[in-house]
């Protein structure tokens, strides 16, 4: 049954005033093809659950006993010499068991599975607040279109409910399955992160060319104003204007479109640490509002209209 397929969720997100129109439930899916070196959300990357650490609440052993060590079956924590905890990225599995004993919210796992069902409630429980202010379900992630059965049936489900439905994609997946939600999708966010192939590659992981074509093909089957095509605006990755100006001029060649620039931000900078990954751009900065706005008007001067940043 189509309400019982299930997904790999790593957060739901209520109440948001971003992605997509009035307050909004974001549902964000664990799993991506690409690993942009600024991604503010680490772990959504990996399919797989993962356990994560939050040192600063860990009080340490002296104080709580080390619970964690004596639960893990794998021997993967140890203590540092605070006797706080250490944990082996090599030798966890993320089972879980040492979050069911750690009482001070240190450590916990993220990624689990819903059901279609089960997060169409979660989604319901805000029904008043969309139908006021316009709002709806966003999916988001990582890619949401790694889990194509999923996303495809619960976008379908919650347009049976009448609810606004928006996703965020990087592209990067195949035609057939972005082809298949786009008639459940009222808002496509499109990521265009470089417009050469190999700095994409570099940037990204992954190269170009089928995002781009991917591009096109949407909208040969979505109306203009029913996608959003985003560049997240980096220093020292994408902040060039020959990019924004070859990024605009493709976008407004495949017809009239709505852009959208968000600059850098380093929300997302400590979850690496927690995550037990480096930051690949350690010491980078917000690009400044000057910036910004000198871009912002290269994207209009191709016809295209620019959104407001979002972050
Ligand atoms: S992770 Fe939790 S249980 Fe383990 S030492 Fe730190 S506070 Fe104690
Ligand atoms: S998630 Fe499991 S394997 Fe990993 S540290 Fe905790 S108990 Fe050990």
């Amino acid at each position: 049954m189509a309400g019982n397929t299930t997904g790999r969720i790593f957060n739901i997100q209520r109440y948001s005033i971003h992605d997509g129109g009035g307050i909004r439930t974001l549902v964000f899916l664990k799993g991506c093809p690409l690993a942009c070196w600024w991604c503010s959300n680490p772990e959504s990357q990996s399919a797989k659950p993962e356990l994560g650490f939050i040192e600063t609440r860990c009080v340490g052993a002296e104080t709580c006993g080390a619970p964690c060590l004596a639960a893990c079956p794998a021997d993967a924590l140890e203590l540092d010499e605070q006797s706080k905890a250490i944990v082996s990225r090599d030798a966890c599995d993320s089972c879980g068991e040492c979050t069911e004993v750690c009482g001070h919210d240190a450590l916990k796992v993220v990624g689990h599975e819903m059901t279609v069902d089960e997060v169409l409630a979660e989604i319901e429980k805000d029904r008043p607040f969309y139908r006021r202010s316009g709002g709806g379900m966003t999916i988001g992630g990582g890619e949401p279109l790694a889990q194509p059965r999923f996303t495809e049936e619960l976008l379908e489900a919650a347009q049976d409910e009448y609810l606004h439905t928006a996703i965020e994609t990087s592209g990067y997946v195949p035609w057939k399955y972005l082809e298949r939600v786009l008639r459940h999708v009222d808002l496509l966010y499109f990521d265009l992160k470089h417009i050469d192939p190999e700095t994409h590659r570099m940037l990204t992981g992954q190269p170009n060319e089928l995002i781009l074509s991917n591009l096109e093909s949407v909208l040969s089957i979505k109306k203009p104003q029913d996608v959003v095509v985003r560049i997240p605006v980096v220093p020292g990755c994408n902040d060039s204007a020959e990019n924004i100006s070859a990024t605009a001029r493709f976008v407004a060649e495949l017809g009239y479109l709505q852009m959208e620039l968000i600059g850098y931000h380093r929300m997302g900078v400590s979850k690496y640490r927690q995550y037990g990954m480096a930051y690949p751009l350690d010491g980078t900065q917000p690009v400044e509002e000057a910036t910004m706005q000198g871009f912002r008007e290269i994207v209009e001067s191709f016809g295209l209209q620019e959104m407001t940043d979002r972050l």
